[in-house]
Order: C-alpha cells, then sequence, then structure tokens
C-alpha cells in the first residue's frame, strides 16, 4: 500500500505539532495554496506530537476539505525531534519537506526548495535563516552559540542558520530510516552524512499565533542531546582529568618524600599520602580509559555509516551532480 502511494506521491510536508490549535488556521490558509500551484502530487504529515489542545480536532476539521491532510497521532508528547522522525519515517513521498507549524518557516519557501533539488540534482535542500530579526534577542544569541559550539565540538560542518526547514530526497529518507538511533538530531545528523546540498535562504517570520513551545530548558535538553549524540568529548573529560590529576599526584609525592625527609611529619602520614594520592591518581586514569571504551561502543551500537558512496565510474545510472 505505502509503495502504490510512494509511486504517485511526489511531495510531503512534515509538520510536528504540539498544542498548536491556534496557528492551524493560519497555516493551511498559506500553506494549501502554495502545494496546490505547484502542480505535483501531495500529502501533508501533519504529527501531532500529544498535544493537550483542540489540535487534533482542528486538523480533522481541516482534513474534511483537504484529503491531502494526513493526521499522525502521537500517544504523549515525545518532543518536536521524535514527532519529526515519526512524519519522516511514515512519509511517503519522493520528496519530503520538514517544516513548523508555526509559520516561522514560510511556506512559499517550499517551491523554491524543490526547484533548486530538482534543477541541481542534490539530495538535500536546507532552508537557511537569512534574516532573524523577529526572533528574540536571547533566541538569537543561544541559536549562535549553539551552532559555534557544534562545529566545534562534534566537527559537523554545519551549514550555518540551517534549523529543521529543508527538504530531503527519499534516498536520504531512507539512509534516515535504517539508523537504529533512538533520539536524532536532524540538524547534525543530515550534514553528517554528506550528501550534496545546496541552500535556500529565507526571512524568518515571527510566530503566528500561540507561543513557543521551545523554552529554556527544551533549548537547554537539545543542546546537550546534540553534544552527546555526536561527541564523545564529555565522556574524554575523565581521561584529561585522570591524566592531569595523576602528574599533580605525582608533583604532590615529591613533596610528600621532602617533608619526609625534613623531618616536619607525624609517622605514617607519608605512606598514607602517597598511598591515597597514587591510588587516585590510577583510578581515574582508569575512569577515563573505561570512557574511552564506552565512546566507541556508543559509536558502534549508533551504526552511523562511516561513509557514503555518492557515485562508482562503473555504475552508469548514478552522475555526480554537477557533471549533467
Ligand atoms: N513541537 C513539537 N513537540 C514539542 C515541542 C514543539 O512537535 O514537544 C513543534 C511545535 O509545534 C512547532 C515546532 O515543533 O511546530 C517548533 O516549535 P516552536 O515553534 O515552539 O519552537 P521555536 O520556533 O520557538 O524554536
Ligand atoms: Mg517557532
Amino acid at each position: 500500500m505505502e509503495s502504490a502511494l510512494s509511486r504517485t506521491t511526489t511531495l510531503s510536508v512534515v509538520i510536528p505539532m504540539f498544542n498548536e490549535a491556534a496557528v492551524i488556521p493560519a497555516l493551511v490558509a498559506r500553506l494549501r495554496p502554495v502545494l496546490d500551484a505547484l502542480a505535483v502530487d501531495y500529502e501533508v504529515v501533519a504529527v501531532d506530537d500529544g498535544s493537550r489542545d483542540d489540535t487534533v480536532s482542528a486538523l480533522f476539521d481541516r482534513g474534511r476539505e483537504w484529503p491531502q491532510l494526513r493526521v499522525l497521532r502521537l500517544r504523549r508528547n515525545s518532543g518536536h525531534q521524535a514527532a519529526l522522525t515519526a512524519g519522516l519515517h511514515r512519509a511517503v513521498g519522493q520528496w519530503v519537506v520538514s517544516l513548523d507549524a508555526d509559520l516561522q518557516d514560510p511556506p512559499e519557501t517550499i517551491a523554491e526548495m524543490l526547484r533548486v533539488a530538482r534543477e541541481d540534482g542534490v539530495d538535500v535542500v536546507y532552508g537557511v535563516r537569512a534574516d532573524r530579526s523577529t526572533d528574540t534577542m536571547f533566541k538569537r544569541n543561544t541559536a549562535r552559540g549553539y551552532y559555534w559550539a557544534m562545529r566545534r565540538l562534534v566537527g559537523v560542518d554545519l551549514p550555518a542558520q540551517a534549523g529543521d526547514f529543508r527538504l530531503l530526497s527519499r534516498d536520504v529518507i531512507e539512509v534516515l530510516r535504517r539508523l537504529p538511533e533512538r533520539a536524532p538530531v536532524y540538524r547534525l545528523l543530515v550534514p553528517s552524512l554528506g550528501f550534496p546540498s545546496a541552500e535556500v535562504r529565507y526571512d524568518r517570520e515571527a510566530r503566528a499565533a500561540g507561543e513557543t513551545k521551545y523554552p529554556l530548558r527544551r533549548m537547554m535538553a537539545l543542546a546537550w542531546e546534540s553534544t552527546a549524540n555526536f561527541s564523545a568529548a564529555p565522556l574524554r573529560l575523565a581521561t584529561w582529568l585522570g591524566m592531569s590529576s595523576f602528574l599533580l599526584c605525582l608533583a604532590l609525592i615529591v613533596f610528600g618524600m621532602v617533608v619526609h625527609v625534613s623531618g616536619a611529619t607525624i609517622p605514617g602520614w607519608t605512606s598514607m599520602f602517597v598511598a591515597v594520592l597514587l591510588l587516585s591518581g590510577v583510578q581515574l586514569i582508569c575512569l577515563g580509559l573505561l570512557g574511552d571504551y564506552v565512546g566507541r561502543i556508543y559509536a558502534t551500537v549508533q551504526n552511523r555509516p562511516a561513509f557514503h558512496i555518492g557515485f562508482d565510474s562503473r555504475d552508469e545510472r548514478d552522475e555526480p551532480a554537477g557533471a549533467k
């Protein structure tokens, strides 16, 4: 059934929604004309992330006159990225766009993304926020810090200011679907796969209605999720701590000896002092060692492809992007 659909559906638009009833009328009013004008078969996958307001009934209301609107309901609030995952896994289109419900990502840009993907022959089109003046100062600065830290810590070449508004080809979706990742962070995962990509710039608008579902607590959770997901650096901290405190211990042991020789100590102090320092240094190093192995196990369990073949000259079907 799904495969029959996927042969005819060109575009899927995935929209995670958490308590977004207030914005649904405006969203539908603006999204539908854009999609209808594309003259391709499309579906809209609205993922209700366990909303506690009227999101689902509002969606069903609209769905009565809009057959392409599909509603996917999660049983409980699972978070933006999880809702996105559900939608990406269920989408059947040859191209899949992910979009926020609040109209901060202008739906008109979808047309341009699809055009760029087809004309440039790329698998990923990032929506890049050219103007964020409608976001608060706080949001802009935390976002800048996030992208800076991720580029350094995680080593993924992140397109600057690319959020979760992007278009993916079926090939990318299939690679993502095969990953056993429990909590994918797409804004890092997608660039790390290295598919040919392009960028489309757009101006970030103000939220059309309702309020942000990303309070500081969730922003911090996303930052930690991104770090832990992509880097064993925090684990490796134990190794460095172990090494440096071991060196410190050695220095302190020399100090203990000097005190011992000078005779300014009570009996037994030196041996206790040295034993405690040596043992704690050794323990920290062992912890670091363990941490390193745990990091490797983690990387193995994540099962991300170590490489992704974009082109093989023996394979006539594939031509490198841009060689056409
Ligand atoms: N969202 C979700 N589940 C959540 C939180 C948010 O599906 O637990 C959705 C939300 O409905 C919106 C998108 O994620 O479509 C982005 O959230 P929001 O616009 O509130 O974030 P901001 O733009 O303020 O960063
Ligand atoms: Mg928003």
